[in-house]
């Protein structure tokens, strides 16, 4: 049976090992915090006393930690005393230096490494439909494709070592700033009298359609499901927007591309985080607009 050691078991971690779990793999886990532990050894993963004992019989390592110092460190340690041969995953989201020297770490040890974050969140963690993009050979990602189809919906090779987190952090600028576009048209339609409703049925169906508006739409009323129906609870924290913000920021400037909205609205959610809503729902930037607006 392969073995899989899953390191990082927070919100995302333990329901993505859970579902690894009941694919049929032995699961070992380990986090910094004893009840992520428990809530995954509920589902089935075996626990580990530390990352390093968890990767000893490991076919597999999969990451999902919070941000590239925590990759590099975790990589650091356990990359030396890895199974020979074994594949490592890093599924956080990081930024595409920190991506790129995870990968010559794993390689150094004669691992094969992909980068492959995700797109879902929560909810898609828990149902197994995540959107994985990933960076690396040809080689590890035929190796990682069927290990990541009982967490995913969809798999996409998106080019060598860091072309994942290169995909994730500019699918999540475009989101960005089409949130804060929706959220401004429709504090707009307000001041001119226009209903949610007619702007939404107007755009949904015009040139101003949008995933933001069609499925994230950031007023009560047109999409029953999305966060504005229920206080702006996450859904996708504020604070994770602005993460991944500031990452496509940082790219930018090391890779001289000319991004001003990505600025702006990395500025913007920066302001929104600042005013005490970094666990609001991303979308609940709009609450912030009509506030600078009046
Ligand atoms: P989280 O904070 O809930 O989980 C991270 C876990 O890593 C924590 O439980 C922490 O204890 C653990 N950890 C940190 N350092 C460790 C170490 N040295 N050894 C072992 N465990 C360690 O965060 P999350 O929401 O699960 O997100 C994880 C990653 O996935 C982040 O990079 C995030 O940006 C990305 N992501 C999150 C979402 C989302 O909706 N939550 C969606 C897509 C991507």
């Amino acid at each position: 049976m392969t073995t899989i050691a899953f390191i990082g078991l927070g919100n995302m971690g333990n329901p993505m090992a859970a579902n690894l779990v009941k694919g049929g793999y032995a699961v070992h886990g380990f986090d910094l915090i004893p009840e992520n532990l428990v809530i995954a050894k509920e589902h089935g993963v075996v626990i580990m006393a530390n990352a390093v004992a968890a990767v000893k019989a490991a076919d597999v390592v999969i990451t999902m930690l919070p941000a590239g110092k925590h990759v590099l460190s975790v990589y650091e340690d356990i990359a030396p005393k890895a199974k020979k041969g074994a594949l490592f995953v890093d599924s956080s989201t990081i930024d595409v230096e920190s991506a790129r020297k995870a990968h010559v770490i794993a390689n150094r040890h004669g691992l094969l490494s992909i980068d492959a974050p995700v797109s879902g969140g929560t909810a898609g963690a828990a149902a197994g439909t995540l959107t994985f993009m990933a960076g690396g050979s040809k080689e590890a990602f035929a190796k990682a494709e069927p290990i990541l189809q009982p967490m995913a919906g969809r798999i996409v090779h998106c080019g060598d070592d860091g072309a994942g987190q290169a995909a994730k952090i500019c699918n999540n600028m475009i989101l960005g700033i089409s949130m804060i576009g929706v959220a401004e048209a429709f504090v707009l339609a307000e001041k001119l009298g226009l209903s949610h409703q007619a702007l939404f049925d107007v755009a949904s169906t015009s040139s101003g359609q949008c995933w933001s508006l069609t499925t994230y739409c950031p007023v009560p009323g047109p999409v029953p499901k999305s966060p504005a129906n229920n206080g702006y609870k996450p859904g996708f924290a504020a604070a994770l927007m602005l993460k991944d913000l500031k990452l496509s920021q940082e790219a930018a400037q090391a890779s001289g591309a000319v991004t001003p909205l990505g600025a702006e609205a990395a500025q913007l959610y920066a302001l929104f985080n600042a005013q005490g809503n970094a666990g609001a729902d991303f979308s609940g930037i709009i609450n912030f607009l009509r506030g600078a607006s009046t």
